[in-house]
């Protein structure tokens, strides 16, 4: 069974893939190549669903498509769907950061919890919608720490982390991030819903 992953973002195609290889070693996932729809969405539940129905519609196969960001609670849940092109429409991963270091320079860590979201919508090219959503919970750090990973990851620490030796997303090996990540989470919401393929 072949399944097409309605996404451009070879870090997200290498994440989804080997948690498929992981979970479903059945299903063949190919990337998508055809056209790219309007994100106009305001919910990651909307952007996700115009991702996967486009690819579906153009492949004829189930697609699979995840939008995602990090919602800080200071900020009353932004960057949010915005988290691509929070510092502008260049989407430089680098300078939206900085923004968000600058804009809570001032914020204690009491106050500095945020949350990585994934939301993934699965398509069939009959109009069967599906969508789960994993969350990570965490609070952002004081300055980018770690080279791995991609986007806000240099500067997310994770909940749950022996006090004292907290490190960063960045910091992480793919293979931690791998096991507790919000797109992980959200996988593993939808495994069961595979099977209904
Ligand atoms: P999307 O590709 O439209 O879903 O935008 C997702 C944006 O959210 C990315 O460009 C990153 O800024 C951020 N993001 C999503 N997932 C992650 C992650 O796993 N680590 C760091 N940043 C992420």
């Amino acid at each position: 069974m072949r399944i097409v992953l309605a996404t451009h973002n070879p870090h997200k195609v290498a994440e989804f893939q080997q948690i498929v290889a992981s979970t479903r070693p059945d299903l063949e996932v190919v990337g998508y190549d055809g056209p790219e729809p309007v994100e106009d969405g305001v919910t990651f539940a909307e952007n996700a669903l115009i991702k996967a129905r486009a690819a579906a519609k153009h492949t004829g196969l189930p697609a699979l498509a995840d939008d995602s960001g990090i919602r800080v609670d200071v900020l009353g849940g932004s960057p949010g769907v915005f988290s691509a092109y929070w510092a502008g429409q260049h989407k430089d991963a680098g300078a939206n950061l900085e923004l968000l270091l600058d804009q809570l320079r001032d914020v204690p860590d009491p106050h500095r919890t945020a949350q990585f979201h994934s939301t993934i919508a699965l398509v069939t090219p009959d109009g069967h919608e599906r969508v789960v959503e994993g969350i990570w919970p965490g609070r952002l750090a004081h300055a980018p720490a770690g080279e791995g990973g991609f986007g806000y990851d240099p500067i997310f620490i994770p909940d749950g982390q022996p006090a004292g030796f907290e490190r960063t997303v960045g910091e992480y090996t793919p293979e931690e991030k791998q096991a507790d990540s919000h797109r992980a989470r959200a996988f593993a919401a939808l495994v069961p819903l595979l099977a209904e393929l």
